[in-house]
C-alpha cells in the first residue's frame, strides 16, 4: 500500500473539459496501490510472461497479498529482494541479477517474455534495468526476451503498472510498413473469454485483422504502423497510447467498453473505422445488446435513486461513473480519479451530468470529510479504505474488484451492475 504525502494540500480548479463537467485538482496524502499490482492480472493474461520484481520485502508482501491465497507449481511472478548496499556494490547487483534470470530461464523453458520491474527502494532506482534487460535479452535470443518497466509507487498508482508494462512492449514491437493493410488493435489486457466475444463480433462485422495488446502468448504480439487503427479497452492506458501514435497508430476516440451503451459505441467506433454498414452494425449487436439491456434490469432497482462516491483508485471511475448514471439511473455524489486523461476521456467526461464534481489526484482527509458530509449510500474505494468506513457505517465496493473482475463487453453488463447492487442489497438485509 502506497500513502506518499504530496505537500501541502492544495485544490485548484482546471477548468472544464470542452463538453464536460469542471474537473478539480488536489494534492495530498494518497491511499492507493502501487502499479505492482497490475502483475496480478498481467501474468495471467501472457500466458508464457514471467515477471521478476526487483525490489524489497515490502514489494515482496504486497505482490502475494494482491495474488491472493492463489497456490501454483509454477508461479510466473517473484521478486528478487535487494538488500540495503551502497553505489560500490552496484555493479555486484548487475551479476547477481544475471545469475538469478540465467537460473530461472534454465529451470523454467517454458518462459518466452521476462519482465523485469522496478519498485521504489532507492537502491533499485539506482540500477538501470533498462539497460540490464538490453544485456539479458542480447544473451538469451531467440528463446527469450527481456523487458523493463517500473511498477514504483513513486511513479505508478495501481492501474499505471499495465500501461508502463504495454509501453515497454509497444517500444519493442515489430514495425508494420505503410503498405500493410489496415488493421484493428484493441489495447489493454482483457479476460480471455471477453476477449473472444469481442473476436466473434468484430468477425461477424466484416472486420478481417484483429490483434489485441497484449497477446496470449509473446510470439503473437501484434505488429505496430501506419495501418494500425486502436481502441483503447481501458481508460489508463496514456502513456501506452501515445507510444502507439509515435508509430503512426491512430487512435480510434469512444466510449470505453462498459454496459450496454459503453459497449455499443466502442464498437461503432471502430464499425466506422472499417467501414461496417449501418445495416450490419445494427444487425450484429441487436441480439447480444438487448441481453445486455436485460441483464441491467434485474439490478436496476437496487441501484436507481441512490447516492455513489468515487474515491480515487483505478482511472476507471469515470466511465463506471457514466455507466451507474446512464443505464442505472445511481446520482454521483463525486468521482476521485488518480489522474484524468482528458483527451482520452472526452467522450466519457461530455455524457457526466455536467454539474458531477470530479476530482483529480487525492488528499485523502478532505475527500474523507466530503464523504462524511454527503453520507452516500456507497464509497467505491480502495482496500485500506473499506473496512474503517465499513465501521463508520457506510456500504463499500473495493475497486480493485473492478480490475480484476471481467465487467467489458456486452455479456458482462449484468456482472458489472451486480458488483456495486451487493453491497447495497447486503446492507438493507442487515437493516432488516
Ligand atoms: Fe511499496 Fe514501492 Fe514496493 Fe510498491 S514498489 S510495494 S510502493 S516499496
Amino acid at each position: 500500500m502506497n500513502a506518499v504525502p504530496q505537500g501541502a494540500s492544495l485544490g485548484s480548479s482546471l477548468g472544464s473539459c470542452a463538453t464536460g463537467p469542471k474537473i478539480v485538482q488536489e494534492r495530498g496524502q494518497r491511499e492507493v496501490f502501487c502499479g505492482l499490482t497490475g502483475i496480478v492480472w498481467l501474468h495471467r493474461k501472457i500466458q508464457d510472461a514471467f515477471f521478476l520484481v526487483v525490489g524489497s520485502r515490502t514489494c515482496a508482501h504486497l505482490i502475494q497479498s494482491a495474488a491472493g491465497v492463489m497456490i501454483f507449481a509454477e508461479p510466473r511472478f517473484a521478486t528478487a529482494i535487494i538488500d540495503e548496499r551502497d553505489l560500490a556494490g552496484l555493479a555486484d547487483i548487475d551479476d547477481e541479477l544475471d545469475r538469478v534470470v540465467t537460473r530461472l530461464i534454465e529451470r523454467r523453458p517454458d518462459i518466452k517474455l521476462l519482465f523485469l520491474v522496478g519498485s521504489c527502494p532507492s537502491e533499485v532506482i539506482k540500477l538501470d534495468l533498462s539497460r540490464a534487460a538490453q544485456r539479458l535479452s542480447q544473451q538469451m535470443t531467440p528463446n527469450v526476451r527481456v523487458l523493463a518497466y517500473s511498477g514504483s509507487g513513486i511513479e505508478t498508482t495501481f492501474t499505471q503498472g499495465e500501461d508502463a508494462c504495454l509501453s515497454a512492449l509497444v517500444a519493442q514491437a515489430q514495425r508494420a510498413d505503410a503498405a500493410q493493410k489496415p488493421s484493428l488493435l484493441v489495447v489493454g489486457a482483457l479476460a480471455d473469454a471477453v476477449e473472444d466475444q469481442f473476436r466473434r463480433l468484430f468477425a461477424q462485422m466484416g472486420i478481417e485483422r484483429v490483434d489485441f495488446l497484449p497477446a496470449r502468448r509473446a510470439a503473437d504480439m501484434p505488429m505496430i504502423g501506419p495501418g494500425t487503427k486502436f481502441l483503447l479497452a481501458q481508460p489508463f492506458l496514456t502513456d501506452t497510447a501515445r507510444a502507439l501514435e509515435a508509430l503512426g497508430a491512430q487512435h480510434l476516440p469512444a466510449l470505453y467498453p462498459l454496459g450496454a451503451e459503453g459497449v455499443a459505441e466502442w464498437l461503432r467506433a471502430a464499425a466506422r473505422a472499417f467501414g461496417v454498414s449501418r445495416e450490419t452494425f445494427e444487425a450484429v449487436i441487436a441480439a447480444p445488446r438487448a441481453r445486455a439491456e436485460k441483464s441491467l434490469e434485474r439490478w436496476r432497482p437496487h441501484l436507481a435513486g441512490k447516492r455513489v462516491f468515487f474515491f480515487p483508485d483505478s482511472q476507471l471511475e469515470p466511465p463506471m461513473a457514466r455507466f451507474l448514471a446512464r443505464e442505472l439511473g445511481m446520482e454521483i455524489v463525486e468521482i476521485g480519479a488518480p489522474y484524468v486523461d482528458r483527451r482520452r476521456l472526452a467522450e466519457e467526461l461530455a455524457l457526466l451530468p455536467p454539474d458531477t464534481p470530479i476530482v483529480e489526484g487525492q488528499d485523502v482527509e478532505r475527500q474523507l470529510d466530503r464523504l462524511r458530509a454527503a453520507r452516500p449510500d456507497l464509497a467505491v474505494c480502495g482496500l485500506g479504505l473499506a473496512n474503517p468506513l465499513e465501521a463508520e457505517g457506510f456500504a463499500t465496493k473495493w475497486s480493485i474488484e473492478l480490475v480484476f473482475t471481467p465487467v467489458q463487453g456486452f455479456e458482462q453488463a449484468g456482472d458489472l451492475a451486480e458488483l456495486f447492487a451487493r453491497p447495497l442489497m447486503r446492507r438493507e438485509l442487515l437493516e432488516i
